[in-house]
């Protein structure tokens, strides 16, 4: 038990981690969606703001270049964080500059983007470009350098080291500025693309571990805490059911031991005639304080562990005695005993109830099967097997709560089955407005073609054995007619007059 506890709180521990990684990549996926998204309508913003103080300057031919026009294009180079330097060419010469750093006009390549802007750019033997942007006067132009992605753009970022990027604005030839890629860790990567006009801009953004790391919501000591948390308490949970589990079954073993499980009897009536004729017995657990433990609270238990095969032995021992007591060792009322896949895995059952009926005497039809089809058989050809030799004998087999499981149509293929049991779920559905209703009249329709007898159970109500009649529905197990009780209310059960006829 300790050691499956650990491997579940290991399990769920390393799960919730795993979980909380992957929650804290997408956090910081998001965000660095919602920086590219930001930083490439910023810089188009800035690119505006440039062509407009770009505009706002006099003719480039009829400046002279003095102190004051120095000064003034500092000031528009100041005052718009994009510009870098402002420049005035004649010719081929620089004539009038913002700073005093000199732009190397002779690797000035013009880009042919078809926008409002007239774009150019000079490559640096280093790779590194500078990005320009123009504008013409005849033969003078006003050349202004731009710098793509000055610090202040990337201040918004508190992580800005932890971004690389490449921009490209698309064009003839393009123009691309990249960051120097301080990362080499780059764990994961946006790229945004904005068309104004047209004026194509992309920027791929990447992102290193230390960017995760940074906009994860869960920090590594909040994770492991939150792990611990979630794994402890479901590991205590599994601890209370898996020793509930297990006290459940020493319990049913000591049930076993006193004898404790006792068959209760549920009449199956003929609507038209109003007679008995056949029962489901169904199990009941009554302690030794004469407390009655109903089949949901142990069936689940019993079949789980195995421990069903010794009940549905105890209980029919008594059954068979029943059957005997109340004098339908002839056969002409049957008893139902509910079976599961378990029983079908070897001969057991088979000569366990062949003694049986030895022993008391019994015409072997007194006993029919009933198999759920909410359970799956795994091997329905070794099932078919098994069942063989019941058949032989004079039992048939019913197929419970059809309509609500596996494979119901493959089991009557394959298995035999002589009676579909329609379950109480699509009873109900009878005169109320509901999908369901469509599936109780398709049951019914399918044991027709099949040739398959029917019994409809959980009937609560006349209107209900009414609307199985006319379906040719005859064959009612229901509050309607009785509930489950004990052999000693069994043995002198009358049915009330026949309903349908009243
Ligand atoms: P089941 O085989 O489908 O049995 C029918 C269940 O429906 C019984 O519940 C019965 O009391 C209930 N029922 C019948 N008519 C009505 C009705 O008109 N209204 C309502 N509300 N309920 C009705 P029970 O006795 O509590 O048994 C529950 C389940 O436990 C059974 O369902 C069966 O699956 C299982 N079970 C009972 N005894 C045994 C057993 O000896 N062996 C096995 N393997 N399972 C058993
Ligand atoms: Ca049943
Ligand atoms: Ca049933």
């Amino acid at each position: 038990m300790k050691r499956v506890i650990s491997l579940i709180f290991i399990g769920i521990f390393s799960a919730c981690l795993i979980m909380v990684n992957f929650f804290n990549h997408f956090f910081a996926e998001q965000s660095l969606k919602r920086d590219a998204e930001q930083l490439l309508f910023q810089f188009h913003d800035a690119l505006n703001e440039a062509n407009l103080a770009l505009h706002e300057l006099p003719d480039p031919e009829q400046v002279q270049c003095n102190e004051a026009t120095q000064t003034r294009l500092a000031q528009s180079s100041f005052d718009n964080p994009a510009i870098r330097n402002l420049t005035i060419i004649h010719g081929q010469d620089q004539y009038c500059s913002s700073s005093a750093i000199e732009i190397a006009i002779e690797d000035y390549k013009e880009h042919a983007i078809d926008s409002e802007y007239d774009l150019a750019s000079i490559q640096h033997l280093n790779k590194s470009a500078d990005f320009l942007m123009v504008r013409h006067h005849g033969d003078s132009k006003y050349i202004m350098s731009i710098n793509p992605f000055m610090v202040n753009y990337l201040a918004e970022f508190a992580c800005s080291n932890c971004l690389d990027y490449t921009f490209t604005i698309h064009g003839e030839p393009e123009l691309i500025f990249s960051s120097a890629f301080q990362n080499t860790n780059q764990v994961i990567q946006y790229q945004v693309d904005k068309t104004e006009g047209n004026l194509k801009l992309s920027l791929v953004l990447h992102a290193s571990q230390d960017f995760v790391n940074y906009y994860k919501e869960l920090s590594w000591f909040a994770a492991v805490l939150f792990a611990t948390i979630v794994a402890s308490v479901l590991s205590i949970i599994s601890y209370k059911l898996l020793t509930r589990r297990q006290s459940m079954q020493h319990m049913i073993h000591d049930a076993l031991k006193y004898n404790e499980f006792t068959p209760y009897y549920q009449p199956i009536v003929d609507s038209r005639s109003g007679k008995l004729i056949g029962v489901e017995m169904l199990a009941r657990w009554i302690k030794k304080d004469g407390s009655v433990i109903p089949p949901y609270q142990f069936i689940p238990y019993a079949e789980e562990s195995g421990l069903i095969i010794d009940i549905t032995e105890q209980i029919l021992i008594k059954t068979a005695a029943d059957i005997n007591r109340f004098g339908w060792n002839k056969g002409l009322i049957f008893t139902s005993i509910n079976i599961v896949p378990e029983h079908l895995s070897d001969d057991r059952l088979f000569h366990f109830m062949q003694g049986l009926i030895e022993k008391e005497s019994l015409a072997a039809h007194c006993f029919s099967l009933e198999i759920t089809e909410r359970r799956q058989i795994e091997d329905l050809e070794n099932a078919k097997h098994r069942l063989y030799p019941f058949y032989k004998m004079g039992m048939n087999l019913k197929l419970d709560d059809a309509g609500t499981g596996y494979g119901g149509f493959s089991y009557v293929q394959e298995l035999g089955i002589s009676t579909l049991k329609i379950d109480k779920m699509f009873v109900d559905t009878i005169n109320q407005d509901d999908i369901k209703s469509q599936v109780l009249d398709a049951i019914i329709n399918f044991a027709n073609t099949s040739c398959l007898s029917t019994i409809a159970e959980g009937v609560e109500s006349m209107e209900q054995v009414q609307y199985l009649a006319s379906k040719g529905v005859f064959n009612i197990q229901g509050y309607v007619y009785a509930k489950p009780m004990a052999a000693q209310e069994m043995q002198f059960w009358q049915p009330k007059a026949t309903h349908l006829e009243r």
